[in-house]
């Protein structure tokens, strides 16, 4: 069955010149689907690298919106029209404008993880895997305005010693993985090293070996010789992780860290978004045109990890 799914898909993609890209949290069959499967940053690197002329997004709006404005040009689809993010929706560009009334002389940085307009109200865009090194090129006496995840920007603190004016959104899946989780993994594996995400919360990170994008987390896993890694972020990445170190064994940090959001793409819409080329992700010029400052600045400042 999944064959003829497949066969179909690979097909149209010919056919439309179309290129998939998968974020690390999709199911196992969308990433090995994909031509490229990454983080943040690495889709949107490749996303605006691309020669196809239809970019099927299979990950969340805040992704297909940055991978539109970085390809204005091309023809951006996203599989499922509610695949979300509620960390992205827990600022508004009105509520991000109230709050630069208060700092007027703030320079506003803004993870990847918002909309488009909150993107156009902002002067910098970073991922987790960028966050410190994009707070850094800001002039230290700047004050400086986070938003939305209020978890990577205490991640940012620790790590810059920086203040930052933190809002405070964070992710309802990295929120499910609790110290308890990582202590109960710790108990079964003791020789685990332990990598999380910084959208974890402060006690998550407290008693992690590695706190790193999911990015970072691949690169680090290769490079290591251990035998057990426990891994706080959303469950899709175990997928990569086991597929690229065949000889370690990666347990994740409880099961509750499944997205719902990254797992309404399938195979089945997938190839319905190609034969239909739906649904199509637009931003308005004016928004584009400011997001893409912002945007460009993130995909400049390389991760120093
Ligand atoms: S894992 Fe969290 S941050 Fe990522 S898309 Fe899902 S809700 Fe948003």
């Amino acid at each position: 069955m999944n064959t003829e799914l497949l066969e179909k898909i690979q097909n149209l993609k010919k056919k439309r010149n179309a290129v998939i890209l998968a974020h690390n949290y999709q199911s196992g069959e969308i990433q090995d689907l994909a031509d490229f499967t990454g983080d943040s940053l690495g889709l949107s690197i490749e996303a605006s690298r691309t020669d196809a002329e239809v970019i099927v997004f299979c990950g969340v709006l805040f992704m297909a919106e940055t991978a539109a404005i970085l390809s204005p040009e091309k023809t951006v689809l996203l599989p499922d029209k509610y695949a979300g993010c509620p960390l992205a929706d827990m600022i508004t560009a009105d509520q991000l404008y109230q709050l630069k009334l208060k700092h007027p002389d703030a320079t506003v940085i803004c993870y990847v993880n918002s909309s488009a307009e909150v993107k156009a109200a902002s002067d910098y865009c970073c991922t987790s895997s960028n966050a410190v090194e994009v707070v850094n090129s800001v002039p230290p006496d700047k004050e400086i305005i986070f938003v939305p995840d209020q978890h990577l920007g205490r991640h940012v603190i620790e790590n810059t010693g920086r203040k930052l004016i933190i809002w405070p959104g964070y992710c309802k899946t990295h929120a499910m993985i609790t110290a308890r989780d990582i202590t109960k993994a710790k108990e079964e594996y003791p020789d685990a090293v332990v990598m999380v995400h910084p959208e974890c919360n402060e006690s998550v990170k407290a008693i992690a070996d590695r706190i790193l994008s999911t990015g970072q987390m691949l690169k680090f896993a290769e490079k290591n010789s251990a035998k057990h890694f426990i891994v706080g972020t959303e469950s899709g990445i175990i997928h990569t992780l086991k597929k690229k170190n065949p000889n370690a064994r990666f347990i994740p940090a409880g099961d509750k860290a499944i997205c719902p959001n990254m797992k309404k793409i399938t195979l089945e819409k997938v190839l319905w978004s190609l034969e239909d080329m739906q649904y199509k992700v637009t931003v308005p010029a004016e928004v584009a045109a400011k997001a893409k400052t912002a945007i460009d600045r993130m995909v400049e400042i390389l991760p120093s990890k």
